[in-house]
């Protein structure tokens, strides 16, 4: 989900890559451009680990550019209709809902038998279709005005921007779950497992009667944290940006058990934009059977007999690399962190993934980090030229001190950041 300023951010970053190409028709910003233009970026430069634009699995997808493409003609596409069969559901691929089944068996991170799969722009969209349809659902049994919608702190800033950006009638955001008070009457609870900012696993906190709760899955995926068992929840949201890293395709998806809540996020998606892209729905089926195909053929993952594996599935799987990349930033980060002194990071403590069937520990996606030195920590990062997030968007009982970085950018910025980290002890 992306907040104002982060688009804001985005689109500076667009109109330097125009600039700098002299590409000014806008045909050519590709990938590579972006890529390019980081490799290229000078010492002086200031470092965007602000969002969580996940760069570092472009070396992974650029390696198979050959053999997990997705060609569209240009008479491709062309109806609303991508599935006639569903008159309620006709924007939705049949062939990406079974893309989606697959991914989660082979993973084992989300149980989709007998529940209904819902596509969507992103996640943020599937997001506030999944707030409208349970809002008005739980308004057919309340008189109460608003339904209050609640999220442990540090929450996701772009919840909060969103439900606000909204300014419905029958939900409102209320904040910090744990310090939510009303004893009765409808609410929502938003739990995000594993969390953005802190990576931290998580479940309810609310519990009582009356109220449904909202599961944003976006990081349960084997490369941020161990899979314990597959996630059977009500509402769950995934998303590709996470998953794949391909957060520019805009796919998300739901997983949804209840029919009646299911059909009213099926309306809503119709209702907002007419459905989801088309092209995003074949490229995200593509890329999730590539990576399916792929752990058919590892080693943890046959059944009973061996089989031969193809020459393109050689390749490092899509899980390990992620959890390779982030498990070495993670080091690295500790040991300066550890250096400098004036910085804390959380810790985290190893499951058994089941996926894996390793112990492993948890690298999230994002570094959580508190200045001791109690500067405000955005302060701190931006005298060093490096843009972080501040932790009092995380909740309004936030400290600034806290500040969360991006842990999934491309290695150049990431190795320049923590360049810039240890000039701190060098400078003492
Ligand atoms: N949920 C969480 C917890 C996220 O961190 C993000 C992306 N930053 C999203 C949802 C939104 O993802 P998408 O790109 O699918 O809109």
């Amino acid at each position: 989900m992306v907040s104002q300023p982060e688009l804001q951010n985005l689109h500076e970053a667009k109109i330097k890559i125009v600039s700098s190409n002299g590409d000014n028709n806008g045909t050519n910003r590709t990938n590579d451009h972006i890529s390019n233009l980081n490799s290229n970026s000078t010492n002086g430069d200031v470092i965007n680990l602000d969002h969580g634009d996940p760069k570092m699995f472009y070396p992974y997808w650029k390696q198979l550019d050959n053999e997990c493409s997705v060609t569209i003609k240009a008479s491709d596409l062309i109806s609303y209709l991508a599935n006639p069969n569903e008159p309620d559901f006709f924007f939705q691929m049949p062939e990406f809902n079974d893309a989606v089944r697959r991914i989660h068996r082979v993973v084992g991170n989300a149980v989709t038998d007998g529940r209904y799969i819902i596509g969507g722009t992103g996640s943020s969209q599937l997001f506030i279709a999944a707030l409208r349809a349970l809002a008005s659902t739980m308004k057919e049994t309340t008189s109460s005005k608003h339904v209050p919608v609640v999220c442990v702190e540090p929450f996701y800033s772009a919840y909060k921007e969103a439900v606000e950006q909204e300014r419905s009638e029958i939900y409102k955001w209320k904040g910090d779950a744990n310090r939510f008070e009303e004893q009765s009457g409808p609410y929502i609870e938003v739990v995000t497992s594993p969390n953005n900012p802190d990576g931290v696993c998580r479940k309810p906190v609310v519990k009582r009667e009356g109220g449904m709760v909202l599961y944003d899955l976006a990081y349960y995926w084997p490369h941020y944290t161990p899979i314990i068992s597959p996630a059977d929840y009500d509402v769950m949201l995934f998303t590709l940006s996470k998953a794949t890293g391909h957060a520019g395709s805009r796919v998300g998806w739901a997983i949804v058990k209840d029919q009646e809540i299911a059909k009213k996020m099926k309306q809503q998606i119709l209702g907002m934009s007419i459905g989801s892209c088309q092209e995003g729905q074949l490229r995200a089926t593509k890329i999730l059977h590539f990576i399916a195909d792929k752990y058919k053929h590892a080693a943890h993952y046959m059944v009973e007999k061996p089989l031969k594996v193809p020459k393109l599935f050689e390749v490092e799987g899509l899980f390990e690399f992620g959890q390779r990349i982030l498990a070495r930033r993670w080091e690295q980060l500790r040991t300066v962190v550890q250096r400098i002194g004036v910085i804390r990071l959380p810790e985290f403590s190893p499951g058994i993934c089941s996926f894996s069937g390793k112990l492993t520990y948890p690298t999230p996606a994002f570094a959580w980090l508190e200045c001791q030195t109690g500067e405000d920590a955005e302060q701190f990062m931006r005298n060093l030229k490096i843009q972080a997030r501040n932790g009092s968007r995380f909740g309004n009982n936030i400290p600034g001190r806290y500040m969360r970085l991006s842990m999934m950018g491309d290695d150049h910025n990431f190795n320049l950041f923590l360049e810039r980290l240890s000039s701190l002890s060098i400078m003492e």
